[in-house]
């Protein structure tokens, strides 16, 4: 026999159970529709480099002679860069999985600014289109900073490849940087497609692409660890943009001047 008092008892413990059964169980699904997603995203964006990989490396076996030296190098740089942009979609997932379970180690050093901003303006010009080119300043040779120098080149890299990925042929990229009251300043400016109006709201969350992008190879995640790096560090990210004419994303980072 039991009283009211305990089968009400008895009821609440099951009905709270059971809510957290369900709970459960939505998380199962919401993993798992994670990782359905990774796997899409993963096997649509290897497969073209990967054929390419391929192509290249069958070429440079059968261009055996000498004078085919040329060739044969072009294919080299062809894999090596894919073998980077391979590189680059992995460790990107990696850094998603990390800040979700905030397994992120930050590293401050001191670093010259120019050997960051030097590094990612070359691995971009790889990727320039014909008549493409990137503006960067030179004068900020000797300059000294204190931040996370990976985080650093993570971010600038991922913006300048979007603002050449999209952009056409003979465009421009900007990258100004500025200093001010230890907040230092950079602007990536292209003249690309542009982010339409009504999808603005959306880009820094995860998978989300543009519907004017979708030509264009991309995993949507890019912008969204950048800003979540960005933000654990006490800077931020914002942009402007017009569809057709292009945008600019503005990073904000609090760092030690040693310099003066
Ligand atoms: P991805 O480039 O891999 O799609 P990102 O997270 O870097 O992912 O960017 C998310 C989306 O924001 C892109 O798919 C695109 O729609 C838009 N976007 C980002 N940068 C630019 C840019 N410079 N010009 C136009 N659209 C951009």
């Amino acid at each position: 026999h039991c009283t009211i008092e305990e089968l009400k008892q008895e009821v609440k413990l099951r009905v709270e159970a059971e809510a957290r059964a369900k709970e459960s169980l939505q998380k199962e699904r919401d993993l798992n529709e994670l990782k359905t997603k990774f796997l899409s995203l993963v096997s649509h964006e290897f497969k073209t480099p990967l054929g390419g990989i391929l192509t290249s490396a069958t070429l440079i076996g059968k261009y055996k002679k000498e004078e085919q030296q040329d060739k044969r190098e072009k294919h080299l740089d062809t894999i090596k860069n894919k073998v980077k942009y391979l590189d680059n979609i992995l460790n990107d997932f990696l850094s998603v999985e990390r800040l979700e379970t905030g397994k992120v180690n930050y590293r401050f050093s001191q670093f010259p600014l120019s050997k960051v901003v030097n590094e990612v303006v070359y691995n971009a010009n790889m990727l320039l289109k014909d008549g493409q080119r990137i503006n960067y300043p030179q004068e900020i040779d000797d300059y000294v900073i204190e931040f996370d120098e990976k985080i650093l080149e993570l971010v600038l890299s991922n913006l300048i490849h979007n603002a050449v990925k999209y952009s056409g042929e003979n465009t421009t990229i900007d990258l100004q940087v500025d200093f001010e009251n230890d907040i230092l300043t950079f602007k990536i400016i292209d003249q690309g497609i542009g982010i339409p109006e009504k999808e603005q709201q959306f880009i820094f969350k995860r998978y989300f692409r543009a519907e004017n992008a979708l030509l264009d190879q991309g995993t949507g995640i890019g912008l969204n660890i950048v800003k979540s790096h960005l933000e654990n560090l006490g800077g931020n990210i914002t942009f402007t943009s017009k569809e057709g004419q292009g945008s600019t994303f503005i990073v904000k980072i609090p760092v030690n001047n040693n310099n003066s």
